[in-house]
């Protein structure tokens, strides 16, 4: 048998921006030249730890849990390991916090990244995690975001995608959002996009 193929969740953050940029970090994975706003999300993150350590704990409703930055969570249930920001972890529940650099709702990459650390968050601590958080860096601002059956579904529906397509080793076809190439690491690579 095989061995499993494990997974990053920003493998799965990414396939829901644009699936070859999965394809690139796994097959190419030194060939992206990184952009300034992931230069900037990087120096971001650094300066903002200190800050949400003092941030009260009501925002999130987890008054008494403890705050973990950075843990590092892996799966091998699930077949899959990364990193969140923050992890609350109170009694009788967990909560994943995941910063975000920039304005505007919590988009659909970022749910589907929020929801894939909360399930592997909740075979680590053997507890529920039902709502993630998108800490919002330009206004401060908190952002619920349920993880429902729908939500947990796409991820284990978006792994078992990335999976096909490392075994077949296809380039999966571009996103449809042409704006998004203009800022992308691997735009050189997509030639038959321009
Ligand atoms: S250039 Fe566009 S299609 Fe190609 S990897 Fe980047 S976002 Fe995807």
């Amino acid at each position: 048998m095989p061995d499993p193929i494990i997974l990053n969740v920003g493998d799965l953050k990414q396939w829901a921006y644009c699936p070859r940029v999965v394809f690139y970090h796994r097959f190419a994975p030194t060939a992206g030249v990184p952009t300034a706003k992931m230069q900037l999300a990087l120096q971001a993150q650094e300066q903002l730890e200190p800050l949400e350590a003092r941030r009260t704990l009501k925002t999130y409703g987890l008054d008494t849990a403890q705050r973990i930055f950075s843990p590092w969570l892996s799966s091998d249930q699930l077949n899959l390991q990364g990193k969140p920001d923050l992890l609350l972890d109170a009694a009788d529940r967990i909560a994943i916090v995941d910063f975000k650099l920039t304005a505007g709702d919590a988009a659909p990459n970022l749910q589907m990244q929020l929801a894939a650390y909360s399930l592997i968050a909740e075979h680590v601590y053997q507890k529920p995690a039902p709502v993630g958080f998108i800490y919002r860096i330009p206004d401060s601002a908190v952002l619920p975001v349920p993880i429902t059956p729908e939500l947990r579904q796409s991820v284990v529906d978006a792994a078992e995608a990335i999976r096909t397509m490392i075994a077949s080793e296809s380039l999966p076809a571009p996103t449809d959002l042409r704006k998004r190439c203009e800022d992308c690491e691997f735009a050189n690579f997509c030639a038959d996009i321009w």
